[in-house]
């Protein structure tokens, strides 16, 4: 898996960003240690998962791109997949519900994508990309349970250590657990001192009760602020991995995220969505201890106008809608 994960950086090298590293001493004075922060916000559409879907979509058989590729999701897979397309002259076909927000329906029409819209009450999305793969040959690209999506998204951590070699501990926020099994494998190859550690909210919780229970456990969609990591299990892929890579899973409050929230735009300067802020909710919230050299993965920064203001606002109850 280590070498898959070389290939796809190979593969991304000209296409995706080499995302900035960035420290804030306010924060390593406050928790009293230091402190690295890989900035995958600055990603192309925002968040890390531009990384996996090139790096699936790129090994593609030549049939296989001429026919097109199809996903299903409203959040940032939707756009990676898009702009991939765009990139590489694929067409693509996002199959989103049709209550999604505006913004994002309209950021992935922008890159180009046909959009197939279903309602979530009567429709299953399943059933729908089934019909569009058999009736036009198209590829799914899934959102984290494949290798080549995971080791794509494992060249954060690959990025990361390369330019931090001595980390204690990574941090690495965890939905279907795609970037999270494919950090922790190049992190172990480059530096197996170093404790990787999965956060999730305690509202989604089905990581950590899976990682503590040695099988896969399935809990409804959450109503967590952090949206990219309401998945409701982990992946057949991705689980046995976390077991053996990954060292723990740790959970923090939707107040954590909120303030971890705030504390990036307010203290660092930087727009984060609450997915992407679960490392240092973890750290401020003491959910993890402030110990040693810690790396942390802000995976995206994509966050809706009215939640950015509803987390100003702090107001809980408000957010919690999200
Ligand atoms: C998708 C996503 C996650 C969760 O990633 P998985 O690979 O599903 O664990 C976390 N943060 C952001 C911003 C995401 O888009």
């Amino acid at each position: 898996m280590f070498q898959q994960i070389i290939k796809a950086s190979e593969r991304l090298s000209g296409f995706s960003h080499k995302t900035p590293i960035l420290t804030s001493s306010t924060l390593n004075n406050f928790i009293g240690t230091e402190v690295f922060f890989k900035c995958e916000n600055f990603q192309r559409i925002g968040a890390f998962k531009f990384r996996g879907a090139f790096n699936c979509i790129s090994q593609l058989s030549k049939k296989e791109k001429t026919q097109g590729v199809i996903a299903f999701s409203s959040g940032n897979h939707a756009q990676a997949v898009a702009l991939v397309g765009k990139l590489l002259g694929i067409k693509t076909t996002i199959v989103m519900p049709n209550n999604s927000p505006k913004v994002k329906l309209d950021a992935t029409k922008g890159y180009g994508a046909n959009i197939v819209l279903y309602d979530t009450e009567t429709e299953n999305r399943e059933v729908i990309t089934q019909k569009l793969q058999d009736k036009f040959g198209y590829s799914l690209i899934a959102p984290f349970d494949d290798k080549y999506v995971i080791a794509g998204q494992g060249t954060v951590a690959y990025e990361f250590l390369n330019k931090v070699p001595d980390l204690d501990t990574l941090l690495v926020p965890c939905g279907g657990g795609g970037l999270l099994s494919g950090s922790a494998i190049a992190t172990k190859h480059l530096n197996p001192n170093c404790q990787v550690i999965g956060i999730e909210p305690e509202l989604a919780d089905d990581a950590k009760q899976s990682f503590k229970s040695g099988k896969i456990v399935t809990i409804p969609v959450s109503k967590t602020i952090a949206d990219g990591t309401r998945t409701t299990s982990l992946g057949r892929l991705t689980f046995p991995l976390i077991q053996q890579y990954v060292d723990n899973i740790t959970t923090t409050s939707e107040k954590a995220i909120i303030d971890a929230v705030k504390f990036h735009l307010l203290r660092m300067k930087i727009v984060v969505e609450p997915s992407g802020a679960l490392g240092l909710a973890a750290l401020l919230s003491k959910a993890v201890k402030a110990q040693g050299k810690i790396g942390v993965i802000i995976s995206g920064g994509n966050i809706d106008p009215s939640t950015l203001i509803e987390v100003l606002k702090n107001n809980q109850q408000k957010t919690n809608k999200y």
